[in-house]
């Protein structure tokens, strides 16, 4: 089995339930998480330290450039440093979840982003979270999840996880935010948020964690019998 075969990719909006699925798949395998969002969410930040609007290319381009990001992906967490500081937190505050959204809509980014991703998945054995992994990045995946739910559970989902961390924010703040993230992520012209037409697509609506994983697991030894 060639290398990029040993992947599974998981697709889907804000609050689908993405992160918790690829670690308990990536646990379940013994394989590595990866994170892409918090690539984006990086890039994010080093533009607002460096004091750059996130939709200004040249901007970018001189960020990008000047970036030394670390991505450091495990069996449960992706770390991220920006060059010796690790921002594996401060990334999740919600501030970057926008600008992050907006870096992500830039070519020069998405580039930079794609080859790093795909250097990391050369070795196979990687569970790779995001909203193109299917679709662009890892075309070749053995098999490809694309998670939905509800809007109003992706809310409250994303809601008590904010909570959880510490953050203050209502509701309503995550609501509006996650929806407008979305509308952002599904319309932007470069790889805009969709399932691979390979993709094997689970509504999470209502359903337990351990409902939802147990399915993907079924699924992927039905694929592989011994992955
Ligand atoms: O997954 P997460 O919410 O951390 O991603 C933050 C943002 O990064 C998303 O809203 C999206 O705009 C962007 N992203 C992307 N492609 C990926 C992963 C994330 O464009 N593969």
């Amino acid at each position: 089995m060639a290398n990029e075969e040993k992947i599974i990719t998981i697709d889907g909006p804000a609050g689908a339930g993405k992160s918790t699925m690829a670690r308990g798949l990536a646990n379940h395998l013994r394989w590595t998480y990866l994170d892409t969002g918090a690539m984006y969410r990086a890039v994010a930040l080093a533009a607002e330290k460096a004091g750059k609007d996130v939709s200004d290319e040249p901007g970018l381009t001189e960020v990008l450039t000047e970036l030394d990001l670390r991505v450091k992906p495990g069996l449960s967490t992706t770390r991220i440093f920006l060059g010796e500081l690790e921002v594996t937190a401060e990334i999740r505050e919600p501030r970057i979840s926008g600008l992050a959204s907006a870096v992500s809509a830039q070519a020069i980014v998405r580039r930079a982003m794609v080859d790093l991703q795909r250097k990391i998945g050369e070795t196979g054995r990687v569970v790779a979270e995001g909203r193109d992994m299917g679709t662009v990045v890892f075309p070749g995946a053995g098999v490809k999840f694309f998670l939905e739910a509800s809007p109003q559970e992706r809310a409250r989902r994303r809601y008590e996880e904010l909570l959880g961390d510490g953050v203050k924010v209502s509701l309503e703040q995550v609501t509006n935010d996650m929806i407008a993230r979305d509308q952002a992520d599904s319309t932007r012209a470069l790889s805009p948020l969709r399932p691979a037409e390979d993709a094997i697509i689970i509504d999470s609506t209502g359903l337990g964690v351990e409902e939802v994983k147990n399915r993907m697991v079924h699924l992927i030894h039905q694929k592989w019998e011994t992955p």
